[in-house]
């Protein structure tokens, strides 16, 4: 039987699935230049959130993306985050929010941190950042950064964010607490992902109309 032809708006709507101001700033000014419609979940009434169970930042992200796809009908951008330190085994990775315990504060995390860190030599350690672009139905698309540092034996800097203090940046000389915002996500994690968004996301437009072409 003859399909009706699907007419798809003019900017494709796509949805932050964060509630974090400041990532929602990250992405409305990265994302200006192109033809889409940003939209972030303070846009829609509340919606359920999500468990963030996944062993990997890849499996949070697309799942976080997915979710918010399926519940609000839009395709939907999330990311996954953390610290990865290679004599810990992986630790704290998606557990780096709540390393201390759930609800722990930035100081609590550093704290535990340093303490597990403090007969341990090797100090390398990585920033992840995944992005992951959802539909509400079929597959996503992943952008991934990493920064690689060391942990410090103790805290230095006060700007930033999370374990900004105890990750120190040797290209720079400094630790990420002692950057400011720009230098930081010129090398950060989350900068590189989303310079790999950017430069991609007139393929990724193209990929999201046909992708909403598709949807029945
Ligand atoms: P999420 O991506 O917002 O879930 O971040 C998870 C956690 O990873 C944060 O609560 C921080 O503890 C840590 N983290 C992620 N990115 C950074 C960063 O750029 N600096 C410091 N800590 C970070």
């Amino acid at each position: 039987m003859h399909q009706p032809t699907k007419i798809l708006p003019d900017r494709i709507p796509l949805v932050l699935a964060t509630r974090n101001q400041g990532k929602i700033r990250e992405f409305k000014s990265l994302l200006k230049d192109f033809n889409v419609e940003l939209k972030t979940l303070d846009d829609f009434g509340p919606i359920p959130s999500v468990e963030e169970n996944g062993e990997t930042f890849e499996d949070n992200a697309v799942e976080k993306a997915r979710f918010t796809a399926r519940v609000l009908g839009f395709p939907a951008l999330a990311d996954d985050s953390g610290l990865v330190v290679d004599a810990l085994g992986g630790e704290p990775g998606v557990h780096s929010a709540r390393y201390a315990g759930e609800g722990a504060s930035d100081a609590e995390n550093n704290a535990k941190l340093l303490e597990r860190m403090e007969s341990v030599t090797d100090r390398k350690a990585e920033f992840w950042c995944v992005i992951a672009i959802a539909v509400p139905r079929g597959p996503a698309l992943i952008y991934e950064g990493k920064c690689e540092g060391e942990i410090t034996r103790q805290t230095a800097g006060a700007s930033g964010f999370g374990y900004d203090p105890v990750f120190f940046y040797p290209l720079l000389g400094k630790t990420f607490a002692q950057l400011d915002t720009e230098e930081k996500n010129q090398v950060s994690h989350r900068g590189r992902a989303l310079k790999e968004l950017k430069d991609e996301f007139k393929k990724v437009l193209i990929w999201l109309q046909q992708r909403l072409l598709e949807e029945p």
